[in-house]
């Protein structure tokens, strides 16, 4: 799987949810980020687009099969 925000290949300890994955780095710089710091807001929109198909996904489906919900 590749990391949802950095794009590089992550390993057994990434950070899994709703069928996409994030990055032990990632997770950690997320963590730690704050809005005002340079690259907050690419993350952000990084996870935006994410929810937003995962929730479109779902109302497809009508809560159907949905395995993060
Ligand atoms: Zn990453």
């Amino acid at each position: 799987m590749e990391c949802l925000i950095c794009r590089s290949e992550t390993g057994h300890d990434c950070l899994a949810f709703c069928g996409a994955v994030i990055c032990s780095d990632c997770e950690v710089r997320l963590m730690e980020q704050t809005a005002d710091e340079p690259g907050y807001e690419n993350q952000v929109q990084a996870f935006r687009q994410l929810w937003q198909k995962q929730l479109l996904a779902a109302r497809d489906r009508h809560l159907g099969d949905g395995d993060c919900m």
